[in-house]
């Protein structure tokens, strides 16, 4: 089988089965560095999009952390340049999604929409979804008020009252965000005192559209066709009241999507992967790197640079193997 460069990153088998000696399940700053580093050890990666091409980051508005650029990147422009960079370089990007694995022997056996692909090494970068409140009315009232996203949604409230619950980073840097559109953006958080880094609790503190309300939950979201409020409890005194409102913004942290690999890798309580300091899982040869990895940072140079070197660690794997 020859997988040059020249003859194109994919060797399309018969019976629908596609031959890599790299793929990479994701397409977020863990995947498309993965990507990168393998293209360029010449293991023409092929990279899976999954449902949500180029993860969490490409529905952030700017991304101000990340080295090289001072004065931010808009987190869209950032995925598409790390997409260019490794598709440069000889890496294929898939619009398809892996809906079976068998890691039981190698190659693995990753069955896609389109095709099976027959890997030899498996570089897992799928990240994770924002979590639910899980309260009433949260779920019938998404995509009508309620939201996980303020880059999304957020020009839909213009000059309208917004809650955001959450008081980690994310709950801060989208109700800024949303700050641009709505009248007035009120935190609530469950807590008296926020979770997320003094630079950004600076700037809601100084920002005069922000308000919060402590030590509080949300036990319903209200509203028949959109949401018209909330109904908050207080979880010191127990009062329950009930604040108007147009949208619900709800950050509250993550879930891993690891669900396909459930019984096949050992994972920590919560779904992570586990890997060991070479991002190596439990099954030699399958990698895991970014968010579905990493419960503790969560940024994307850590994801990026998890994802680096879940690559290199793939290509000493596959010299070994030759
Ligand atoms: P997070 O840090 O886990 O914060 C989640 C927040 O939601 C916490 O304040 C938590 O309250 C609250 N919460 C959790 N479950 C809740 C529930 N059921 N009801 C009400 N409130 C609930 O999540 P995140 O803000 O998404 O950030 C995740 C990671 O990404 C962090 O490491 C963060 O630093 C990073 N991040 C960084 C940036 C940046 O650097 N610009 C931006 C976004 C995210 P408690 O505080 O009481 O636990």
């Amino acid at each position: 089988m020859d997988f040059s460069l020249t003859n194109l990153s994919v060797v399309k088998a018969s019976g629908g089965e596609t031959p890599v000696k790299v793929l990479i399940l994701g397409t977020g700053p863990a995947g498309l560095a993965a990507a990168l580093y393998a293209a360029r050890a010449e293991l023409a990666p092929v990279v899976l999009t999954g449902m949500e091409h180029g993860g969490q980051v490409s529905l952030t508005y700017t991304v101000e952390n990340y080295p090289g650029f001072p004065d931010g990147i808009g987190g869209q422009e950032m995925v598409e340049k790390f997409q260019q960079q490794a598709e440069k370089f000889g890496a294929r990007i898939e619009y398809d999604t892996a809906v079976e694995v068998d890691l039981s022997q190698r190659p693995f056996r990753i069955k896609t929409y389109n095709t099976t692909y027959l890997a030899d090494s498996l570089i897992v970068t799928t990240g994770a979804t924002p979590l639910h409140l899980q309260v009433p009315g949260e779920t019938r009232l998404t995509g009508r008020g309620v939201s996980y996203c303020a880059t999304c949604d957020g020009y839909f409230f213009k000059e309208k009252q917004v809650i955001v619950v959450g008081g980690g980073d994310s709950a801060l840097e989208e109700g800024l965000f949303l700050t641009r559109f709505a009248d007035s953006v009120t935190l609530v958080h469950r807590r008296d005192s926020l979770r997320a880094g003094a630079v950004l609790q600076k700037r809601a503190f100084d920002n005069p559209k922000m308000r919060f309300i402590w030590d509080s939950v949300v036990d319903e979201v209200l509203g028949e066709e959109s949401v018209r409020g909330v109904t908050l409890r207080n979880l010191k005194t127990g009062e329950k009241t009930e604040l108007a409102t147009d949208g619900v913004f709800i950050f509250i942290g993550h879930t891993p999507n690891t669900q396909l690999f459930e019984g096949k890798l050992e994972m920590e309580p919560g779904g992570y992967i586990v890997t060991d300091r070479l991002m190596r899982t439990t099954i030699p040869g399958v990698f895991a790197a970014g968010e579905a990895a990493d419960p503790h940072y969560r940024q994307v140079i850590t994801s990026a640079g998890m994802g680096a070197a879940a690559a290199i660690q793939a290509n000493h794997f596959l010299d070994g193997q030759e």
